[in-house]
């Protein structure tokens, strides 16, 4: 159990799901602060200093997408999208703008409050929670070797492309966070075009295969189908 008293601000609209996030974090040892539209939420925000946006994308006075890019211009505050769009563009609109994750509408009690520890881990942290002094990053027994280029699962040296070591390693170095297929492309190959997300999905294809983990399953690497892929912090 965190000893947390996180301050967490929620801009919400819709005064049930309002009331729902805010009991369960309340519940859970959070200090919740809450406003009901972008304005009054950016008056909380900049105010009160939270330690994490849960922030809803459609707003009645303005769209969720700018409240993010506003933020963004003056602080790395982790923002946590709530969106009852199953739309992946907006997702990905979201993230882009440099939202740290979303959270897709009717949620669990239980994805929300690993969602927000996660948000807030990479806050305390860095993105790089998981790297030790050694300059390895970790995550169950998957360690990545950033100076020898080195992916051991174990004892088990694990032979990547370089293609696969890149990524691997990009997503390592952002672990934590959803990063679009736009943003992986652009890092790894510098270019993009039509075939681009095709042959991202078959590299990645290809290290979870390495990895030894079956289709569908989420271990180490996250598949945010339509969206992107997340190294996990834990498990
Ligand atoms: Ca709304």
């Amino acid at each position: 159990m965190n000893s947390n008293r996180y301050k967490i601000l929620i801009i919400e609209d819709e005064t049930n799901i309002r009331n729902f996030v805010k009991t369960i974090l309340h519940a859970n040892g959070y200090q919740v602060l809450e406003a009901g539209s972008s304005r009054e939420g950016m008056m909380m925000y900049l105010s009160h200093t939270p330690d994490c946006l849960i922030l809803d994308l459609g707003l009645p006075d303005g769209d969720g997408i700018d409240f993010i890019t506003q933020v963004r211009k003056q602080a790395g505050v982790p923002i946590l999208v709530l969106s009852a769009r199953t739309n992946e563009s907006d997702k990905v609109e979201a993230l882009d703008a440099g939202a740290n994750d979303y959270v897709t509408k009717p949620f669990g009690t239980a994805e929300l409050l690993a969602r927000v520890r996660a948000a807030l881990r990479i806050y305390q942290h860095g993105s790089m929670q998981n790297l030790e002094t050694d300059g390895k990053f970790r995550v169950n027994d998957l360690v990545i070797d950033f100076e020898s280029r080195q992916v051991m699962l174990g004892e088990n040296e694990i032979h990547l492309t370089q293609t696969e070591y890149n990524i691997a390693a990009l997503l390592a170095r952002h672990a934590g966070k959803v990063m679009t297929y736009s943003e992986i492309i652009r890092e790894v190959w510098r270019w993009s075009d039509a075939g681009s997300v095709k042959k991202l999905q078959v590299n990645m294809a290809n290290i979870r295969k390495k990895m030894g983990v079956k289709p569908g399953d989420n271990r180490y690497i996250s598949n945010e189908l339509g969206v992107g892929y997340r190294m996990n912090t834990d498990g």
